[in-house]
């Protein structure tokens, strides 16, 4: 489960979240729609702590963190409950795919490299990837670079996965691989947060959508309801011909 009381961040003099609440059952995807500039990413960053709030609370399964009173042991128990897929890959290039997975099993997990390295290609084989192992990321797609990304984040067993845009550096005919990859994952069961701009995708795979402006969240529901009855005028703009 994760929990969100009133998140605010500022960057300088700007109000970037404005008071965000919100609670995640375990299993549960939500995907977070919203105009470019809204928060999004900032709200996934504050929740494993990339980004300090200014003030609030993040609570993650049993580790609660107040920013008031914040230390850095239970920032860093918190953040190794999450694992994050970013929209830059963000894989080290001088390492084949296998070590970039292993890489945070040996050193967050501190596991035997050869307990890390089983797990590592149960993971790859997870996302189709077992006969890369020892490529090293130019050497692959974008698609395939971002299923190395969510191998990673799995293998690290975290309780919630954070996805900022997973497919939005990708040409169009490598998306369908990685949404396929996604959606494997969030059938397992996993609690899942997804900032993406595929609506039909958000839409088909999530339990709930919230959608932001400036800074708050001004609607949220399931799928079918913002998809087909948005309340807000904004959200039905937004999603435009969507609805
Ligand atoms: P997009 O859809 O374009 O990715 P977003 O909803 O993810 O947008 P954020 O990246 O969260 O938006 O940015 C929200 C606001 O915070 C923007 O006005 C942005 O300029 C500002 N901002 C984000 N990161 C920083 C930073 N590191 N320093 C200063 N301002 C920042
Ligand atoms: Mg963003």
């Amino acid at each position: 489960m994760i929990k969100l009381e009133n998140i605010h961040k500022y960057y300088d003099s700007h109000h970037v979240l404005k008071g965000i609440n919100l609670t995640v059952d375990k299993g549960e995807v939500v995907a977070v729609l919203g105009p470019s500039g809204s928060g999004k990413s900032t709200l996934l960053r504050c929740i494993n702590f990339l980004e300090q709030p200014t003030s609030g609370i993040v609570e993650i399964g049993s580790k609660r963190v107040d920013v008031a009173s914040a230390k850095k042991a239970d920032i860093f128990a918190l953040r190794t409950s999450t694992g994050m897929v970013f929209q830059q890959y963000n894989l080290f290039k001088n390492l084949t795919v296998l070590q970039n997975v292993m890489v945070g099993l040996t050193s967050v997990k501190q596991l035997k490299k050869p307990e890390a390295k089983t797990k590592s290609q149960d993971m790859l084989k997870k996302v189709g990837l077992s006969d890369k192992l020892s490529h090293y990321p130019a050497q692959l797609s974008g698609g395939q670079q971002q299923r190395v990304g969510i191998a990673r984040a799995l293998a690290l067993d975290p309780e919630v996965l954070l996805f900022d845009e997973p497919t939005s550096s990708l040409d169009p005919e490598l998306v369908d691989e990685v949404l396929a990859t996604i959606r494997n994952v969030a059938d397992t069961g996993k609690t899942m947060f997804i900032v993406t701009h595929e609506l039909s995708f958000a839409r088909e795979i999530s339990d709930r959508v919230i959608f932001m402006e400036d800074g708050v969240i001004i609607e949220q529901g399931s799928a079918e309801q913002i998809f087909t009855r948005p309340q807000m005028e904004r959200t039905r703009q937004f999603l435009g011909k969507a609805v």
